[in-house]
Formats: C-alpha cells, sequence, structure tokens
C-alpha cells in the first residue's frame, strides 16, 4: 500500500475483528455460543436462528438479541481502521458477516458496508414479508418479562430482524454489489498502466467457513493481491494458495496497529480513536449474562419435538450453519503467531 497510495481496500471480515468487544464467538469451542447454548434445553443450540423454531417459541431468539442489540458494545481498534480508511479515500468496500453493525458505530459510511448476514437496522414479517421500523422489535426487548411478541398487523405472522436465519436467503446487495466490486477490480487491473492503482482484498477475522461468504476470496481475480489476517490459514487461502497471498496469523487489533504504523497514519487513526473515547470496555462476561438469560427460559419445545424433525433440520442446518463466522479468530485461542 505505500508503494500504491492510491489504491483502494475491500475488506471481508468476520466474528474475528469482534471478539474483542466481548461479542461471543459463536464457533468457537469453549467460548463459542452454541458451545454454550449446547448444554441448556433448546432442542439444538442452533435452534436459536431457526425460523421455524423461532416461529414456535421466539423468546429465545429475543433474549439473544436483547443481549447483542447494537447499543450493547463498541467497536474494536480493527473498526477505527476501517473508518481510517475510509477517511483516507482508501475504503472500497467492507463485507461483514458480522450482525453487530460495529462497522457502522465507527463511522463506515452505509454505502461502503453490505452486511452479509442481515443486521437489526431493518424488520419484517416472516409471513408475508412486510417491513417494519426496528423500533417496533426493540421496544419489545426492554419489557419484563417478555411475554408478547411483535405480529404483523396483516397477516398475524411474527416480525423479526432483517438478521439472516438458516434457510434464508443472504440479502439482494449482497450479490449485487460483489457483482459490481469484482468487475470494479478487473478493471482495476486492467487500467493500471503506469500509475499502479492496483487494488486490495484483505480478508480478517474468519474461519471462512459459511458460504456463500467463504467463496468470496476465490472469486477474486488472480490478479489481485489477496491478504488474510487470521490465527489460522483457512479456506481458499489454505486450499489454492496463490503465489502472491500475503498471509498474516494475527489478532485483527494488532494486525490495525501495524498497518496504521507502516503507513504512518498513527496520528490520525490517534484522533479517531479519541474522539471516540477510547475503547471499549471488553468484557468476557457478556456472554455468561447471555447464558444465564437462555438458562432461565422454559424451553417446552424440546419435549415436543420429534427427533424426526430435528435430523431434518439438521441436515438443513448443513453447509450454512452459522450466522457468525471466524472461529479461528477468537481471543480465547493461545495460537496467535505473529510473522
Ligand atoms: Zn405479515
Amino acid at each position: 500500500m505505500k508503494s500504491n497510495p492510491n489504491a483502494k481496500v475491500i475488506f471481508m471480515v468476520g466474528a474475528g475483528i469482534s471478539t474483542s468487544c466481548g461479542i461471543p464467538d459463536f464457533r468457537s469451542p469453549g467460548t463459542g455460543l452454541y458451545h454454550n447454548l449446547a448444554r441448556l434445553k433448546l432442542p439444538y443450540p442452533e435452534a436459536v436462528f431457526d425460523v421455524d423454531f423461532f416461529q414456535s417459541d421466539p423468546l429465545p431468539f429475543y433474549t439473544l438479541a436483547k443481549e447483542l442489540y447494537p447499543g450493547n458494545f463498541r467497536p474494536s481498534k480493527f473498526h477505527y481502521l476501517l473508518k481510517l480508511f475510509q477517511d483516507k479515500d482508501v475504503l472500497k468496500r467492507v463485507y461483514t458477516q458480522n450482525i453487530d453493525t460495529l462497522e457502522r458505530q465507527a463511522g463506515v459510511k452505509d454505502d461502503l458496508i453490505i452486511e452479509a448476514h442481515g443486521s437489526f437496522a431493518h424488520c419484517h414479517c416472516i409471513g408475508c414479508g412486510k417491513v417494519y421500523p426496528p423500533q417496533v422489535f426493540k421496544s419489545k426487548l426492554a419489557e419484563h418479562p417478555m411475554k408478547d411478541f411483535v405480529k404483523c398487523d396483516v397477516c398475524g405472522e411474527l416480525v423479526k430482524p432483517a438478521i439472516v436465519f438458516f434457510g434464508e436467503d443472504l440479502p439482494d446487495s449482497f450479490s449485487e454489489t460483489w457483482l459490481n466490486d469484482s468487475e470494479w477490480l478487473r478493471e482495476k487491473i486492467t487500467t493500471s498502466g503506469k500509475h499502479p492503482q492496483q487494488p486490495l482484498v484483505i480478508v480478517v477475522g474468519t474461519s471462512l467457513a459459511v458460504y456463500p461468504f467463504a467463496s468470496l476470496p476465490e472469486e477474486i481475480p488472480r490478479k489481485v493481491k489477496r491478504v488474510l489476517c487470521n490465527l489460522e490459514t483457512v479456506g481458499d487461502f489454505k486450499a489454492n494458495k496463490r503465489p502472491t497471498d500475503l498471509i498474516v496469523h494475527q489478532y485483527s487489533d494488532e494486525f490495525a496497529e501495524q498497518l496504521v504504523e507502516e503507513l504512518g497514519w498513527q496520528e490520525d487513526f490517534e484522533k479517531i480513536l479519541t474522539a471516540q473515547g477510547g475503547m471499549g470496555d471488553n468484557s468476557k462476561e457478556q456472554l455468561l449474562e447471555i447464558v444465564h438469560d437462555l438458562e432461565n427460559l422454559s424451553l417446552d419445545q424440546s419435549e415436543h419435538e420429534s427427533a424426526d424433525k430435528k435430523d431434518k433440520k439438521l441436515q438443513r442446518l448443513n453447509g450454512h450453519d452459522s450466522d457468525e463466522d471466524g472461529a479461528s479468530n477468537s481471543s480465547s485461542s493461545q495460537k496467535a503467531a505473529k510473522e
């Protein structure tokens, strides 16, 4: 980037960039949300993100949503790095698998973010699709105890945030924007000529296990340089490593600091961090609170569900088994190896 200061960057990010904010990693053994949900009375842990289960019992998702709702967490250094790149006019796009909206909270503009797995920013009816403002859902979360849920005034079905559940399609903006951006990448390479403005794609904090997001890196044109910052080499970087790939085994916040230093942008970065009141109080206790709340739910559902139906659901979940991703970049892991 130093030799190529006008080059724009596309980021592809996962849960690893948010673990330092105290947001539970949905996958890591021991710290992952599913692991902790497994000992609860849900018929199976992923049920909390299953539309059919939500329809029969919305309470677990409401409880989880209350904890994860935007505003409860603060962005990490890496999120503010995205803002810095935007300020320097070198940010082309951020593709995120996270539903925590911390990219927005860090100040990244709406048109530069693609929330591949949706967000709390919109709500819709699971029956007829009628769109509702997020407030209708959020207002319910404040009630104690939560018992009546948001219902559609047209068809009476439940209303839920536009977070992508298992078996649901990704937002149209995901594939549409990626189509345009990959075209842009191809154009940039062919027109870079004498004054190279070669674009860069940086993949951070994701285990690249959840499709279709995980297929993005292999769709990057071969002449575009790819960077992976993750505690482990994953996905297409492992399966089809390219000679030009740069792989960094590092935590995303450390990676952000190093990039800022190498680019000589420390002063501007400090300004952003100071303006935001410094870093958040990164507490792992929030995960325990979530688990505690879920433990106190009465989930009669599990007794009524036949084993047959469970099997079917688990099959369907195969290959699309998490709303969040990035297990291998968990802050609890001891595998960090700096390069
Ligand atoms: Zn409806």
